[in-house]
């Protein structure tokens, strides 16, 4: 098959690489408008459920994926100043950048054809080709020119994120929830390579606005935060990486193909970053349609239609969940009068998905402390 991605972010390249292992005979061409080593952002997470679809996919390449990936198998929820840990809460770790040189490396020895620098608003001016994927992020432009036919739709959610790194490791994935007189500063953080954490910061509209962070500069944006988060980061200071502010996007598309066209990854649905499972969920959809491909071989309209009814359930689940998470977190100043413990279960409970007998499976003495305050 002649093959046209667009976008070299992980759902296109993940495709890719799946797809040439399968048969060298395909002709696949990526298209990415950024140079071949930019990257925007800190690490990434991975839980151990997202890491085994990808080593039932591909086990030689799962092995290089996770070679340098932190890990650690409990979390920690920091309310009050006090540590709540939270057993058998297994993430893995790696720098976004990392991850997309492996998948680079992987396309480029197999044959794949990058085009870096290449940016694609009309794919008419692209060569002829039996299958077109649009794994072009969140913004996608392919989305755009056919969004009559794919029935975007878009949430802008309320709540502002500030991507930063930081040398101070965070061995395991912690939430830092610190209550200021202007409001309350969430840190999403955790160690992703030797020397390097993710540190997210997420505020309220409010907040963002009361204490001028609105109107800072990404520097005094950063030493601001640097401030809040003083105890938590013991000597270290918080480093940006073009950290503006933004607000998270929730896209969701009634239609996930347009003739031989295919939505993949966040240009077909985001999932918000507070479930970490952005990137589970686009190498989930490069299975999927890789999948379909192997089923059906060169008949499009049947790997489209198969590849959407392998997708959409569990996508439109995923989806609900991340709503409920993103939920608690924009209402988390009705839960700052919680002890540290009951805390941390809400926190734990939000999405619906997690009960309290699987709570104690997973960790008995946490749900021991947290029955006796609560008994
Ligand atoms: C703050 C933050 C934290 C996150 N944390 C996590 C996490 O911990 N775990 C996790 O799993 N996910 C996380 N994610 C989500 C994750 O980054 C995305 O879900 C994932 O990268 C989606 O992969 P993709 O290939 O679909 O899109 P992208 O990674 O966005 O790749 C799309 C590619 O297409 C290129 N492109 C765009 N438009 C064009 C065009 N017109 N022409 C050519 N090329 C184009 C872009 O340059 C890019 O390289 C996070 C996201 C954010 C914002």
């Amino acid at each position: 098959m002649k093959i046209n991605i667009v976008g070299g972010g992980p759902a296109g390249m993940y495709f890719a690489m799946l797809m040439k292992k399968q048969s060298p005979r395909h002709d696949i061409a990526i298209y990415e408008q950024n140079p071949a080593d930019a990257t925007y952002g800190w690490g990434v997470v991975f839980s151990d459920v997202a890491l085994s679809f990808l080593k039932k996919a591909d086990e030689a390449f799962y092995d290089k994926f996770t070679a340098g990936h932190e890990r650690c198998d409990y979390m920690d929820v920091v309310h009050k100043g006090v540590h709540v840990q939270l057993r058998n809460n297994h993430f893995s770790r790696a720098s976004r950048i990392d991850l997309l040189k492996v998948l680079q490396q992987e396309c480029l020895s197999l044959g794949v054809k990058f085009h870096f620098g290449s940016r694609i608003d009309d794919i008419h001016t692209l060569p002829e080709a039996d299958l077109i994927v649009a794994a072009d992020g969140g913004n996608s432009a392919v989305r755009s020119q056919f969004a009559e036919h794919f029935k975007p739709k878009f949430e802008m959610r309320r709540n502002k994120f500030a991507w930063y790194g930081t040398r101070q490791l965070f061995h395991p994935v912690s939430l830092i929830f610190r209550e200021t007189n202007d409001g309350i500063f969430i840190a999403h953080s955790y160690q992703y390579s030797k020397d390097l954490s993710t540190f997210l910061i997420e505020i309220s509209p409010e907040t963002w606005e009361k204490t001028g962070l609105d109107k800072m500069t990404d520097e005094e944006s950063r030493q601001y935060c640097e401030k809040v988060f003083a105890p938590d980061l013991g000597s270290n200071t918080l480093m940006s990486n073009r950290s503006l502010w933004f607000s998270a996007n929730i896209v969701s598309n009634e239609n996930w193909t347009h003739q031989n066209i295919v939505l993949l990854g966040d240009a077909l649905r985001t999932v918000h970053f507070s479930l970490g499972s952005g990137t589970r969920m686009a190498m989930q959809d490069a299975i999927a349609l890789f999948e379909s491909c192997r089923t059906h071989h060169s008949d499009i309209p049947a790997i489209l239609d198969s590849f959407v009814r392998a997708r959409k359930t569990s996508s439109a689940d995923f989806q609900k969940a991340a709503a409920l998470s993103l939920d608690w977190y924009e209402s988390v100043e009705d839960k700052m009068h919680l002890d540290p413990v009951s805390f941390a279960y809400d926190y734990m409970r939000r999405t619906g998905r997690v009960s309290h007998e699987d709570l104690k499976e997973r960790d008995p003495n946490f749900i021991e402390r947290y029955e006796k305050i609560n008994k």
